[in-house]
This record gives C-alpha cells, structure tokens and sequence, in this order.
C-alpha cells in the first residue's frame, strides 16, 4: 500500500474557503445562531482536526424553520417558472465558477480526494441545470370523458413544504438532487444535513441566495440532535412531502412519521451491489468497471459494488488483477496531489471496516491486498481484496461501506441470479457480459432499480435514480424526478 500524509488545514486554501463560509442556521432568509446558542465541531477525517463549529439546531430552531418554509409557500408556488428556472441556471454556474474552493471544502469535511470532489461538485451543479430545464416544462393534459359529456384538465401543482434529509456521503450532490426539483415545482423546503458534513450544504445557501431565491424558500438547519429537528418537521403538519438519503433504519423510522401526516415520501436508501462477472466478459473491462463500482468515495456509497460474483473460470485472474489494481493506489490526505484514496468519514466507520474484514477472514477468506489501518493520524484503511468469501460472512449481508472487495466464485446463471437477489435491498446492479441476450435476461432478473451493463458507474442527472425493494422509494434526477415535488389535480368540466 502506498501512503501520503499532509494537512489540508495548513493551507492557505482551505483557510481562505472556511473564512467565508456562513456556519449558522438559515432561517427565512437570515443567518442565525440556534436557540440554544450551543455549537458543534466538524472534523477533517485525514487529519482528526477540529476544522470549525456550527450551529447546533434544536426543536424550536425547527419550528421556525417550518413556519417561514409554510409562510412563503402560497408565494412561491404562484411564482413564473421561467423565474425559478433561472435562479436554478445562475446557481448552477456559480457552482461550476467556485469548483475548485467547493471541491476543498468538501474534501476537508468528508475526506474524498480532490479530484472526486471535484466530480461531485460537477455532478451536482448538474442537477440544478438539469432541473432549470425542467422548471418550464411542468406539463398537464386535457381530454373528454368516455361519453363525450365532460372535459377532463389535469394540470401539476407543487407539492408544499418539503423536508429534505441529506447524508454525509454525497455532502453536495445528494442536497442539489433534492434542492434543484423542489424550486423547479414551486415547493419551499427545510434542509438538514448530515451532521458530519454541513458545511457545503451551507455553502450552497449563500449561492442560491446569490443566485436570486427569495427569503424562506431554504431553510437549513444544522444540528447534532436530527430526531427532535426532524420530528418537529414531520410533526407540524405544514410539511407535505419527505425527501429522505440515508440508512434504510433511519428511513423506516421517518416513514412511521410521515404516515401520520399521510405525506408524500421519496426515499433512497441504503444497497447491497451485486457486481457479476460472466465468463464471457471481457476481462479489462470488468477489472475497469469493478474497480470504478468499489472505489468511488473510498467505497462509501449506496451503489458500490457490495458483493463481486464471479465465474469460476475467471475468479482467479480477476482477483488477481483486482489486487494489483487496488494494492497500487494511494492512500493520503485527499487534498493532497496524488492521493487515490482518502480516509473513511469517522471512526466508527473504519471499526466496522475492520470487523467485517476480521469475521469475513475468520470464515475463510484470502486477503489478496491490504486488510490493514495505516499507523498515524486519519481514519484510512487500506484498499482491500478478498478472494473465497463466504456467503455466511456478514459482510455479503450488509453495506461494507469502505474499500473492501469481497469476490466469491459461482458456476451457473441461475445461481448467480438467485445469489445476487438474496438480499432485502435492491438499488443497484453490476454485470459484465458479451452476449446480448444474456445481458438482457439476467438486467431484467435483478430486483434492483439500477443496472450496469458492462460499466461500474450508474449515476447521472438525467436518469432517474432510485432503489426497489429495501432500497427505497422514488426516483430522484431524470424526467420522473420533478414528479415527486408536483401533485396532479383534475378539474371536471361539462362540454355544454
Ligand atoms: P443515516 O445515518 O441514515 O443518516 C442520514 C441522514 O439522516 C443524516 O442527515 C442524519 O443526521 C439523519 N438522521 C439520523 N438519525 C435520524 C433520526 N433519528 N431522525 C431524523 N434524521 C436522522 O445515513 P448516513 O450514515 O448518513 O448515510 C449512509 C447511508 O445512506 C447508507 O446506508 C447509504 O447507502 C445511504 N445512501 C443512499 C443513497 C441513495 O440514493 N439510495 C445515496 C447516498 C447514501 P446525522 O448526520 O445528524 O446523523
């Protein structure tokens, strides 16, 4: 394994990005401090520094929160769509204007390398471009009744005031996938972000504003007690729809919430990737896809390749091919140049890393690459593969969320599909084929809302993104993702 070490606070760059960054909540327009006054740390996970505090939101902070997304509802929603439109294609060029301190502040809030921040800021600009588009497009139809006696006019109105609940994971994409379809309907939110990772969250408030959004539109609150913030949302009975990314725990619980209030819910949730390997693959481009699936945001994200599958024939050489690619990466502060792979977000998250490794080798797996913490200070672990996993290891049962790849050998299609299934979750899924019809059948097969055909990467603003079964509910990004912001209404009409 190669390592690098440096501290991203130590730079002038970092320093600069942080001094200008709003650390309060977002109430109706302003910037405050909570209720409680208190504050809570944000820490670089390559260095373990305190890099800077925010406001700690409570209940009431909520209230207010929900009263001013409440109070500008009627307004917005009256507002021109060309007008939302715009503010939404401002944002998304400030965005792509700020790439670079944006892709900083995000590194030394989560810890990806430089390089994928970047990608990410691009991605999520995306979104509001996307979602610009999209705001001036909002459709309804009109048609007449089987007896020809009645006018049917279906047209879309915004939903109301949403809740939006972001994880630590994506700090900036997973906001502007909620953000950019609520303004294209008309609908004023209340954001919470992962309390690891506010602060490109806040940054992209103080854009929007730039941008032009009119007070109350977003408001955001930040805070170490998420349950009394987001209970007092769902609660109030102002809030009309819940826009959840994280933990599919988590999500069940805020569904029982939002039932209570019958609220709109979109919900996307946690994975457990199948990544296959038929025998017939091209082998380059599997290693490719396999390696883009695994190692995104060092393995931590609800897409990546959970479980690898592959043909006894080719199990061997993959892995091998795998380890060479993955033991060559290097590992550091992702504000460094150079760096492949960045620490894991806390370290809770590299505990539960070492112990599915530990109980994975324990049940008879091969550690063909890393399967080690790197000594000092930064939560990294290192790039790992291991070959011979057994379906009993826990790691085949829940999210690994980290840079482990765990391959295990099969020998017939219809094993692979029924190993590949066995698995409350169903977002996405990865094979790699030649044969077309093979290709088909076995993408048709999976019970996941994603597919890869011969590629490692799924995500993207214009298709729609979502899980079924434990996976979630809804489709974020794409044509359907305005959707679930719009509710349909239909006026009856007699043709006299
Ligand atoms: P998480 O623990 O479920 O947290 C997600 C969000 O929910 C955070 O903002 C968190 O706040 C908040 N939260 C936690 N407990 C809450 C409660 N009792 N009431 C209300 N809100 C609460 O998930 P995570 O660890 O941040 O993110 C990783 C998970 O997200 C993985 O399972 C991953 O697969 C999933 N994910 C899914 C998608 C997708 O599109 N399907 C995309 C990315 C990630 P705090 O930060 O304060 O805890």
């Amino acid at each position: 394994m190669n390592t690098q070490g440096i501290s991203t606070l130590s730079t002038d760059a970092s320093r600069n990005v942080l001094e200008s960054l709003h650390t309060g909540l977002h109430l109706n327009g302003q910037w405050s401090e909570s209720a409680s006054g208190e504050r809570f740390e944000i820490v670089n996970p390559a260095t373990e520094e305190v890099i800077t505090t925010v406001a700690n939101g409570n209940a009431a902070d909520a209230r207010r929160a929900i009263e001013a997304a409440g109070a500008a509802q009627a307004q917005w929603a009256k507002s021109a769509p060309r007008f939302r439109s715009e503010i939404l294609r401002r944002a998304y060029e400030l965005i792509m204007a700020r790439q670079d301190q944006l892709a900083l502040l995000m590194t030394t809030e989560m810890g990806k390398p430089l390089a994928e921040a970047r990608g990410e800021v691009a991605y999520a600009a995306e979104f509001f471009r996307w979602f610009s588009e999209e705001a001036v497009r909002i459709g309804g139809n009109q048609t007449t009744t089987g007896d020809g006696a009645n006018r049917i006019l279906v047209s879309k109105e915004p939903v109301g005031p949403c809740v939006l609940i972001t994880p630590w994971n994506f700090p900036l994409a997973m906001g502007t996938r909620k953000i950019g379809p609520a303004i294209a309907a008309g609908c004023t939110m209340v954001l919470k972000p992962a309390s690891l990772t506010p602060l490109s969250s806040l940054a992209l408030v103080d854009i929007l504003i730039e941008a032009g959004l009119p007070d109350g539109v977003l408001n955001v609150v930040t805070t170490k007690d998420p349950g009394a913030v987001v209970g007092a949302w769902l609660g109030s009975g102002i809030a009309r729809k819940l826009s959840f990314t994280g933990s599919t725990a988590v999500g069940v619980n805020l569904l029982e919430q939002a039932a209570q209030h019958v609220m709109r819910t979109s919900m996307e949730l946690g994975g457990n990737a199948p990544l296959i390997v038929f025998g017939d693959a091209d082998l380059e481009v599997a290693v490719d896809g396999a390696v883009a699936a695994k190692m995104r945001n060092m393995g931590e994200a609800c897409t990546a390749a959970n479980r690898i599958f592959v043909h006894s024939s080719l199990a061997e050489e993959f892995s091998d091919k795998l380890a060479q690619r993955l033991g060559a990466l290097v590992v550091g502060d992702g504000a460094a140049d150079g760096t492949d792979v960045g620490p894991l977000v806390e370290p809770k998250a590299l505990d539960k890393v070492e112990s599915l490794v530990a109980d994975a080798v324990a049940k008879g797996a091969r550690v063909l690459c890393g399967g080690n913490r790197p000594e000092g200070a930064g939560y990294f672990y290192a790039p790992t593969v291991l070959a011979g996993v057994s379906p009993d290891a826990q790691m085949m049962h829940q999210e690994i969320f980290g840079p482990v790849a765990a391959v295990v050998s099969f020998e017939t299609e219809d094993e692979v599909v029924a190993l590949a299934n066995d698995t409350p979750w169903g977002l996405a899924g990865y094979l790699f084929t030649q044969d077309l019809d093979r290709a088909f059948r076995v993408g048709e097969a999976l019970q996941v809302g994603m597919v890869g055909l011969n590629t490692g990467i799924v995500s993207n603003p214009a298709a729609p993104f979502g899980g079924v079964k434990a996976s979630g509910l809804g489709r974020e990004g794409g044509t359907t993702g305005i959707e679930e912001f719009l509710e349909t209404k239909y006026m009856s009409m007699p043709r006299r």
